[in-house]
């Protein structure tokens, strides 16, 4: 078994917990035969055990860092999907209709002043013929690179975090 110490983020007092030794070894050869899914999964898996060890037995309350944290990987995870999703699939047609759709603001006379009117035209313009496009087409080429990079980020606070609980 392996002890944690917790601090109630109400009463502020100490709480320890057992829990059996996590089989790393099985958990690393898991990770390589699935190429690392594995991993990603374990991680969340295990900060979702270590927020459930933190139970306070006298006022119920579970630590607020380790649900912020579970918390931020999940909306993260989900919003890195989604923003894939995107630029990979949803984003492209709609993409080239804006840009074709999109025309110079015609009372964009290089004359005369900026006004708020003519700046978020002119905005607007270079957003849909340049910068969605080129944020679209980067995402598009290295989106697998974005994916992984954000997973080893879950994997490396997932392995670690654990650790920093650990009464030794
Ligand atoms: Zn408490």
């Amino acid at each position: 078994m392996e002890e944690y110490r917790f601090t109630c983020p109400r009463c502020r007092c100490n709480i320890e917990a057992e829990a059996p030794i996590p089989a790393r070894n099985l958990h690393l050869l898991l990770g390589l035969a699935t190429l690392g899914i594995w991993l990603v999964v374990y991680s969340f898996l295990r900060l979702f055990q270590l927020y459930q060890l933190s139970l306070c037995e006298t006022c119920g309350k579970h630590s607020r860092k380790l649900l912020a944290l579970l918390l931020i990987l999940i909306l993260g995870t989900a919003e890195i999907t989604w923003l894939i999703y995107y630029f990979l699939e949803v984003a492209p047609p709609k993409i080239v209709f804006d840009a074709s759709m999109a025309e110079l603001p015609g009372n964009l006379d290089l004359n005369s002043d900026v006004s708020k009117d003519n700046a978020w035209q002119l905005f607007t313009f270079v957003w849909l013929v340049s910068i969605l496009p080129g944020v679209g087409a980067m995402i598009a080429a290295n989106w697998p690179y974005i994916l992984l990079f954000w997973f080893t980020i879950v994997v490396l606070i997932g392995l670690s975090v654990p650790s920093f609980y650990l009464r030794r």
